[in-house]
């Protein structure tokens, strides 16, 4: 059960709701997020729900039966819109293109991405500063300093960044430089930093584990909420299975699935999601038929030459051309 509770509850009026609980033996925890207070309480004793939506102090009340609470479609029915300022939008009908290379790799490359992000209006770019390799020998990342180049180079052209955090003690430092933080696939399940960026006040995507499932997914976005943070992108990049012929399995039936179950907007990773360039823009537009609410691509200006993942990473040509597909098909689906 979520009980919103009013900003201005007295400590009798909480006071009472908690003996309330206490009494139908109802475990709680105390959600505060940026912009509401919310108690979940859980617990098996039936009880007729109007005792306590008609309490002083209670705002309203839902039921959700499922593990996940916060996230789910069952008490918030609007779809939620992540705002970056600047009248860039995510989700609730605002369609989403972020584009930019697997890893930031130096100044030019940078600044060529900027330049062919903004000949498109793409307001969104992507490029990861620390990179989870397979192999500890692979390019890592330019840290921080790479992280600096990225911003001041997308600052001049207003636009946001989306980069990869991956562990907690690095999100300090990064948060004055990032618009939104990708947790990868391999830390899907990391709990520490997901509470971490629970207590943030930035945008968060969350990309579905390598073996992850949907229920997964939407326990790690119950971690994010309910450590306080209600801006939550979920993304459907692709999960291993026993197909060998292309890169990960790009779960389509995902994004219907997860835009049924949550409130929450969801963006398909193409790129990671088939990991063969030749294929990425049916993917991509596959994405959107299945109802995504925004897109990342990788793209670098020689994909034969980028550090990380060039094999899945579009030419800036290869990208033009798919942008315009899909500009066009986001505006025709607009009229089914
Ligand atoms: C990436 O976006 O470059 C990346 C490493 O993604 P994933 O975590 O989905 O593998
Ligand atoms: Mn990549």
């Amino acid at each position: 059960m979520i009980i919103q509770i009013e900003k201005n509850i007295s400590d009798k009026q909480y006071k009472n709701l908690i003996e309330k609980l206490d009494s139908i033996n109802y475990k709680y925890t105390n959600v505060s997020t940026q912009f509401q207070d919310y108690l979940i309480a859980i617990g098996k004793q039936d009880f007729d729900i109007r005792s306590i939506g008609s309490m002083e102090g209670v705002k309203d009340l839902h039921r959700v039966s499922d593990n996940y609470k916060l996230v789910s479609r069952k008490w918030k029915v609007q779809e939620t819109i992540i705002d970056l300022g600047d009248n860039v939008k995510i989700g609730g009908g605002h369609f989403a293109l972020m584009a930019g290379p697997c890893s930031i790799e130096g100044e030019e490359q940078i600044e060529d991405t900027v330049e062919h992000l903004h000949k498109n209006n793409i307001k969104i770019m992507r490029g990861g500063v620390y990179k989870p390799r397979s192999s500890p020998y692979s390019f890592r990342g330019l840290g921080l300093d790479g992280l600096k180049l990225f911003y001041n180079a997308c600052k001049t052209k207003g636009i946001k960044i989306i980069t990869e955090v991956m562990q907690v003690s690095q999100i300090d430092n990064m948060l004055d430089y990032v618009d939104i933080f990708q947790v990868g696939a391999r830390n899907a399940q990391n709990f520490n930093l997901l509470d971490a960026l629970g207590k943030i006040d930035k945008p968060v995507l969350l990309k579905r584990g390598i073996s992850g499932t949907i229920d997964e997914l939407l326990q790690a976005a119950e971690y994010v909420f309910s450590s306080g943070n209600e801006k939550i992108l979920l993304c459907e990049r692709g999960i291993r299975s026993f197909e060998k012929s292309y890169r990960n399995t790009l779960d389509l039936n995902a994004v219907p699935v997860l835009k049924d179950k949550s409130h929450l907007p969801v963006i398909v990773d193409p790129s990671h999601g088939i990991g063969v360039r030749k294929h990425v823009e049916k993917m991509a537009l596959a994405g959107i038929m299945a109802g995504a609410d925004g897109l990342i691509i990788e793209v670098h200006s020689s994909p034969e030459k980028a550090f990380s993942d060039g094999q899945q990473t579009l030419s800036f040509t290869e990208a033009d051309s798919l942008y315009r597909k899909i500009n066009k098909l986001v505006e025709l689906k607009k009229s089914f």
